[in-house]
């Protein structure tokens, strides 16, 4: 990799940073600095490139949608899993209700919004919605090699105090047995999830350990290849909201965006990639970050398709 290359795009892109918005619908989203730009490359072979505002901390969001994906594939059966939600792509947005109710099955249409998350939530191990917490954010810390992941507390709160819309999602989820745990519980821990604070090396070691099908860096296997497999390819699919598409045909590997302004990606076999640029497109994407993963996709190459 060319560290004087990955510069000048950083710098081409940081002018779209004063594009787009920070989320607003979550209070304390509001206080972030749009402006911020930051990227880490970890490659398979364990170099690791980071350029400009890579340490600056973030909530995961939709990010943490992939160890819970994990998690949830690690403790149950993929027949069990797939009773419960679907694997269909959406042009509605992340927080979308209709299609809960207008599909005759009643599943979420995929674990990546937020109704089939906090489906796939419910299914990870524990009895109680803390142990499914613990069991995801020790996923999460392992993977990330980061013992010190936490929640952010006040946007934990902020959340917690606005997240009517993913109230309505799983109280509707449990009148069609979709759930079948107590509902304020299980999105208090969902809400912990989507706050927990990391950077752009934590996501982009997310990301190394898809590309390198379930190996840590110390190559312990925490999950098998097919599980990756099936990760990266609702990634691909699912990952970007509405705006997957385009990112396929734009960008053209698996990522998984949040809120918060990161973007995790997968160059399978190559690289982990952890974006951060704050401010949002009309889809919920890091639109500065969605920009500069095109340039860095065509000057590497990195397109799957
Ligand atoms: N915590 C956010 C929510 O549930 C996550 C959504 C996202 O990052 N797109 O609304």
């Amino acid at each position: 990799m060319d560290k004087s290359h990955v510069e000048e795009l950083m710098r081409k892109n940081a002018r779209h940073t004063a594009q787009g918005a920070v989320a607003s619908y979550i209070p304390e989203l509001k206080k972030q600095d749009p402006s911020l730009l930051g990227l880490c490359m970890m490659a398979v072979d364990g170099r690791t490139l980071s350029f400009g505002d890579d340490r600056s901390r973030f909530t995961a969001q939709s990010i943490v949608k992939v160890p819970v994906l994990l998690a949830a594939l690690l403790d149950n059966s993929l027949e069990r899993l797939f009773q419960k939600i679907n694997l269909s792509p959406t042009a509605d947005g992340f927080n979308s209700i209709v299609s809960l109710e207008t599909k005759s099955d009643k599943k979420p249409l995929n674990p990546f919004i937020n109704s089939g998350a906090i489906a796939a939530l419910s299914m990870v191990a524990g009895e109680q919605p803390e142990e499914k917490f613990r069991r995801v954010l020790e996923l999460f810390r392992r993977i990330a090699q980061n013992p010190h992941i936490e929640v952010n507390e006040a946007v934990y709160r902020s959340e917690k105090a606005t997240g009517d819309r993913n109230r309505a999602l799983a109280y509707y989820m449990k009148s069609t047995g979709i759930l079948e745990c107590a509902v304020e519980p299980l999105l208090d821990a969902y809400f912990r999830l989507c706050s927990l604070e990391v950077d752009c090396h934590d996501i982009a070691s997310l990301g190394y350990f898809l590309a390198r099908n379930g190996l840590t860096p110390q190559d312990e296997r925490l999950a098998d290849r097919g599980a990756c497999r099936l990760i990266k390819a609702v990634m691909a699919t699912c990952g970007m909201y509405d705006g997957s598409g385009e990112f396929a045909a734009m960008v053209g590997i698996p990522a998984k965006s949040g809120v918060g302004g990161g973007i995790m990606g997968v160059v399978p076999g190559r690289c982990g990639v952890g974006v951060l640029g704050p401010a949002l497109d009309e889809h919920g994407n890091s639109l500065a970050g969605v920009m500069l993963l095109h340039d860095l996709s065509e000057l590497f190459d990195w397109s799957i398709y």
